[in-house]
C-alpha cells in the first residue's frame, strides 16, 4: 500500500479530507469532470447572527451552513456549536457527510453547519436565541427534502427541538422531518441517542471477529465523554469489554482494572462533576489517553488528535474513529506501517446518521418503530457496510479508509452520471 498523502497544513481538516478524496478518486480512475464536480461543495453560506445576551448587550455570532451534495438525496449533517468552528472545518465535515451517507448506502447527500460560540459559557436562553435565528436565516435552505440537520459537537436534542419549532413556525405547519436527533416526544426515534455509540460497538465487534480477538480480553480507551463517547463506553462495558481509559475536555483517567462505566456516567452526566476527578485511576492530559496500553482506541471528541507527530506512539491494534477527522491525513501512512486496523470515521460513526435516516423515514410515515426494530436495522446496515469496505480494501489493496472513500465516491459518481448535469 502506497498511501502517503501530501498536505501543506496537516491540521487543516479540509486539506486532510481533500487528500483522501483525491487519492481514492485517482485509484478509482474517476473522470476529471466528475472529480471536479464532487470536490467542491454545492453551496455555502456565512451568517452573522445578532443575539441579545442575558445582560441586555447585543452580540453577533458567526455561523455557517455548507451543502456539499444533494446528488443521492437531501443534504444531511449536524450543527456544531464550538469556539473553534471554521468554514474550512464545516466544508470538510459536509463532504465527509456525503461520503458517510454513501458508505452506509442511505439516500442522503452531505451538509454541515456550525456557529462559533462556546455553549459551556452561554445560558440556555442565549443558546435558544442563537439556534432560532440561525434556523430562521436558513429557512429557505432547510427542509425535509432539502437539507436535514442533526446534533453534533455542542448541540443536543433540545437544540434540535428549537430547530424543528422555528422551521415549523416559518413553514406554518409542524414539520418534524426537517431535523433529526430530536426528543422522542417530538418525533425523535427510539435508539437515536445511542446510535453512534451502538454503531461503534457493532463495527468493533466485526473487527474483533476478523482479527480473531475476544471481547473479554479487549481493553478500550475512549477520548470524549459526550453523546458518542459516553454511549460507546456504556454499550461496550455492557457487552463485556474492559474500558480502561476515558477522557473529556477536562482531562483523562486511566485505570487498568477497568471503569464502572454507569458510575462514571452518573458522576459526569447526572452529578455534573469533571471526569478526571472520578475516584480511581491515573490522571493524564486528554490527548495522552489515546497512547495508553489498550487493544481498541476510540477517539470521540474532536479532530486532529492523531497526527504524524504522535501516531507512532499508538499502542492499540484497532482504531475506531467515533469522532469525525480525529486522524490527520499525514498520520494514515504511519498507522498503515504499524499495522493498525483502522475503522475510518465515515464508517465507524455512521450509526448516528443511519438512525437519523430511520427517524426521517418514521417522521414522514407518522409511524414509529420499536427500539429493537431500530437496532436490528442498524446492525444490518453497519455490518454490511463494514463487510463492503473491508472487501474493497482487500480487492484494491488499499487501507480501510481509502476503501471507504472509494465505495462512497463510486456510489455518488454513479448516481451523478444517471442524473446527468442540468443545463
Ligand atoms: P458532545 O458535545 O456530546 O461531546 C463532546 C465530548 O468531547 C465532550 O465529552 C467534551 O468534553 C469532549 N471534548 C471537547 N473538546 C475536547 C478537547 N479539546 N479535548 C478532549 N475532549 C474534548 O459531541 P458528540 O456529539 O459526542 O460528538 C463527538 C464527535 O463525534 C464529533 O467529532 C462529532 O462530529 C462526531 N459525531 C457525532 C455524532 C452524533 O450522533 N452525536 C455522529 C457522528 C459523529
Amino acid at each position: 500500500m502506497d498511501t502517503v498523502l501530501s498536505v501543506h497544513n496537516e491540521l487543516n481538516v479540509y486539506e486532510s479530507a481533500e487528500a483522501r478524496f483525491e487519492f481514492a478518486a485517482r485509484r478509482l480512475r474517476l473522470e476529471e469532470g466528475l472529480y471536479k464536480y464532487l470536490k467542491y461543495p454545492s453551496k455555502e453560506i456565512t451568517l452573522y447572527i445578532p443575539v441579545t445576551l442575558d445582560d441586555g448587550q447585543l452580540e453577533v455570532f458567526t455561523g455557517y451552513r455548507v451543502l456539499h451534495s444533494t446528488v443521492r438525496g437531501p443534504g444531511k449533517g449536524g450543527i456544531r456549536f464550538s469556539p473553534d468552528v471554521t468554514l474550512d472545518e464545516i466544508r470538510a465535515l459536509a463532504a465527509w457527510m456525503t461520503w458517510k451517507c454513501a458508505v452506509v448506502n442511505i439516500p442522503f447527500g452531505g451538509a454541515k453547519g456550525g456557529v462559533i460560540c462556546d455553549p459551556s459559557k452561554l445560558s440556555p436562553l442565549v443558546l435558544e436565541r442563537i439556534t432560532r435565528r440561525y434556523t430562521a436565516e436558513l429557512s429557505e435552505w432547510l427542509g425535509p427534502e432539502r437539507d436535514v440537520p442533526a446534533p453534533d459537537l455542542g448541540t443536543n436534542e433540545q437544540t434540535m427541538a428549537w430547530v424543528m419549532d422555528t422551521y415549523s413556525m416559518h413553514s406554518r405547519q409542524a414539520t418534524t422531518a426537517v431535523v433529526t436527533g430530536k426528543p422522542l416526544d417530538l418525533g425523535g426515534s427510539r435508539g437515536r441517542r445511542e446510535a453512534t455509540g451502538r454503531g461503534c460497538l457493532i463495527v468493533c465487534g466485526k473487527a474483533l471477529a476478523k482479527l480473531g480477538m475476544k471481547r473479554e480480553s479487549t481493553r478500550v480507551v475512549i477520548q470524549g465523554f459526550g453523546n458518542v463517547g459516553s454511549m460507546s463506553a456504556m454499550l461496550m462495558h455492557h457487552a463485556g469489554y474492559k474500558i480502561v481509559g476515558l477522557a473529556d475536555i477536562h482531562g483523562g483517567l486511566y485505570n487498568e482494572k477497568g471503569f464502572d462505566v454507569p458510575a462514571v456516567i452518573d458522576w459526569v452526566c447526572t452529578q455534573g462533576k469533571p471526569l478526571p476527578e472520578f475516584p480511581g485511576g491515573t490522571k493524564l492530559p486528554s490527548q495522552e489517553i489515546l497512547f495508553q496500553p489498550c487493544e481498541i482506541v476510540l477517539p470521540a471528541a474532536i479532530e486532529n488528535q492523531i497526527t504524524s507527530k504522535n501516531a507512532e506512539r499508538l499502542q492499540a491494534r484497532i482504531l475506531c474513529e467515533g469522532a469525525n477527522g480525529p486522524t490527520t491525513a499525514s498520520a494514515d501512512s504511519v498507522l498503515d506501517g504499524k499495522g493498525v486496523f483502522v475503522i475510518p470515521d465515515i464508517l465507524a460513526n455512521a450509526g448516528g446518521v443511519t438512525v437519523s435516516y430511520f427517524e426521517w423515514v418514521q417522521d414522514r410515515q407518522g409511524f414509529f418503530w420499536r427500539e429493537s426494530e431500530v437496532n436490528e436495522r442498524l446492525q444490518d446496515v453497519m455490518e454490511s457496510s463494514f463487510d463492503a469496505v473491508v472487501q474493497y480494501a482487500g480487492q484494491h489493496r488499499v487501507n480501510n479508509r481509502i476503501a471507504a472513500y472509494m465505495v462512497a465516491i463510486d456510489r455518488v459518481a454513479r448516481a451523478l452520471k444517471l442524473r446527468g448535469i442540468y443545463a
